[in-house]
């Protein structure tokens, strides 16, 4: 018996590797140069796959999971009310947040009575996974397609209010986040949460 088929293999897929002497040619490597040699030319004429960011921008698909939004109701008010679903969904505990109470002169600004003064995400530690999201019971939170830019700052990477935010006059579009059922139950607006 051989000294290797005392080897047990555990697949199927072992293969015995051949200790034939090499030839001249091979010996010199000569064959093999040319052979890596016509690889690498051979590279000058095929399409390009690498892209030259940042000048050139790869389009990102809708649903891509990227920087997140708080959202604001069809009046401008923030719909967060800071229940802390999010955060606790959140498996990487990147979501803290510091609640407050919306005084009578702040109606317009909030929606619910209570609101987050603070919120922050650490997108250090984010995995970007859209559990947030699902947890939220207000329509409050959602993920967009902007992809996080680079920075030299750990701090600059929590993410406050003023960075996530909706801005009044630039409403995010989300509905490609949503399931049909979701958005035919919105079509009704007797329904407060809908407003
Ligand atoms: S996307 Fe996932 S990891 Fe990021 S904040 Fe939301 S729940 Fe946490
Ligand atoms: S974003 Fe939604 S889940 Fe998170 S605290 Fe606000 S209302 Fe609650």
């Amino acid at each position: 018996m051989t000294e290797n088929q005392n080897i047990k293999s555990f697949t199927n897929r072992g293969k015995v590797v051949s200790n034939k002497k090499m030839t001249f040619l091979e010996k010199i490597y000569f064959p093999a140069i040319l052979h890596g040699l016509y690889i690498t030319f051979s590279h000058f004429f095929k399409k390009k796959v690498t892209v030259q960011y940042p000048e050139v921008k790869k389009p990102i698909p809708e649903v891509y999971r990227g920087k997140h939004v708080l959202k604001r109701d069809d009046e401008g008010k923030e719909r967060c009310t800071a229940c802390g679903l999010c955060a606790l969904a959140c498996p990487a505990e990147a979501i803290t947040m510091i609640a407050a109470e919306r005084k009578a002169d702040e109606m317009h600004l909030y929606r619910e009575e209570k609101y987050a003064r603070v919120y922050e995400i650490n997108m250090l530690r984010c995995i970007f996974c859209g559990m947030c999201e699902e947890a939220c019971p207000k329509e409050a939170i959602f993920l967009t397609n902007e992809i996080i830019s680079a920075d030299y700052q750990r701090n600059d990477f929590i993410f406050g209010k003023d960075r996530l935010l909706e801005p009044l006059d630039k409403r995010t579009d989300i509905s490609m986040r949503q399931t049909k059922e979701v958005l035919e139950f919105k079509k009704d607006k007797n329904q407060t949460h809908n407003n």
